[in-house]
């Protein structure tokens, strides 16, 4: 049957997923705005940003420790690294506006980091390139507009330290990421990511996008590049993402985002923090760890924080926190490819700041 064709124009299937960036970064603003977190950059990558509204404490309080459980990894990795006298790269895939580059470049472990990627969707790094060029603090931190590079319509830029590809990650990655990062090109003998360099992946949030046989092919590759010809450095791993929606909370949660377009088939096969471990450890990982946002508050927060965050706002609702808090997890993994890194990169990972009141906790 002959179906008449809508006027209404047909909209992007990745809108809404891009959409999401906003969301991310409009939370970091209003954690940033409250004082939960300092980062003097956020503002420049939230447009708008004096006219964003402040979102509910709730949102602040996770949006603090998803952002400190991840910080703390990402420092424990720079600290590692500066003890064995290395440099590190670190690459963020979905890396939508985050500033976490730039509070790196400016901080202490600024000498350690060699290379810094962020991959996301073309339609997102252009607007980030964007905002770079047009903002002398962002810009100053890449060493300058001279030192810009800006390629492929504007949705790629490189600079000494930092680069910033368009890439659909759901794509095979020897089709999409393989040439950019692996073959030296812009007249450098090396290539943007080193498989010598000891090297931490960020997946803040975004693999829940993606189906699980897509994201483990990206893992993989990665794994991959990093243990070619017998090894190279240790490979790190941290993800952030929602898991066990198999509840009442999980089915609101899934129906909330469908309403906006959103699936999360990435999401969905993980029940249990074990299952987060495991799927990395079926990429190649040597050593997987898993956290709900809700332990981490408990124990891997030093008390006197809790304490300043605490009497930031008010929060009513402590029981709907935890529900929300124990939906969210961190994972993270290692690859060593040598038995010296592994004694050397060892206790890489969460450290507890308070012990826990009763029995239980193990790690996966
Ligand atoms: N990681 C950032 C953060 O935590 O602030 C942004 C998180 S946001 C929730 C998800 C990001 O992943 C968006 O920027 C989105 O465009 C990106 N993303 C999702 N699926 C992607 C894909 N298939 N390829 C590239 N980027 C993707």
């Amino acid at each position: 049957m002959y179906s008449q064709p809508s006027l209404l124009p047909r909209q992007d299937p990745d809108a809404p997923i891009r959409q999401t960036d906003n969301d991310a970064a409009v939370a970091r603003l209003s954690a940033v705005q409250k004082h939960y977190l300092d980062d003097l950059f956020v503002k420049h990558l939230v447009p708008r940003a004096h006219l964003q509204p402040n979102r509910p404490p709730l949102i602040n309080i996770g949006t603090y420790i998803r952002t400190r459980g991840i910080e703390d990894l990402v420092d424990g990795w720079l600290s590692s690294a500066k003890k064995q006298g290395k440099k590190c790269q670190i690459v963020s895939l979905g890396a939508g506006s985050d500033t976490r580059f730039w509070r790196i470049a400016t901080g202490p472990h600024k000498d350690t980091l060699i290379k810094y990627v962020e991959v996301d969707f073309g339609e997102i790094t252009s607007k980030k390139s964007m905002s770079i060029m047009k903002n002398r603090e962002l810009r100053d931190v890449l060493g300058g507009s001279n030192h810009i590079q800006i390629t492929e319509g504007g949705t790629v830029l490189h600079s000494r330290q930092y680069h910033l590809l368009a890439a659909d990650l759901r794509r095979d990655p020897v089709d999409t990421l393989q040439e950019p990062l692996t073959i030296p090109s812009h007249g450098s003998q090396e290539p943007i990511l080193s498989p010598q360099c000891p090297t931490l992946l960020l997946f803040e949030c975004v693999l829940a996008y993606m189906e699980v046989n897509v994201s483990s092919r990206l893992l993989q590759w990665f794994v991959d590049y990093f243990s070619a010809d017998g090894g190279g450095a240790p490979l790190g791993c941290v993800i952030y993402e929602m898991f066990g929606l198999n509840d009442p909370f999980g089915r609101v949660m899934l129906n909330n985002l469908r309403a906006r377009s959103v699936t999360l088939p990435g999401a969905e096969p993980f029940m249990t923090l074990d299952s987060l471990v495991e799927r990395l450890l079926k990429t190649g990982f040597h050593k997987g760890w898993a956290l709900t946002l809700k332990e981490i508050r408990k124990s891997y927060i030093e008390p006197e924080e809790l304490a300043r965050i605490s009497r930031l706002e008010m929060l009513d609702e402590t029981e709907e926190l935890e529900l929300v808090l124990a939906h969210y997890a961190i994972s993270w993994s290692i690859f060593v490819p040598t038995a010296e890194d592994k004694e050397k990169w060892g206790d890489w990972g969460l450290k507890e700041k308070r012990k826990h009141e009763e029995e239980g906790l193990s790690f996966s």
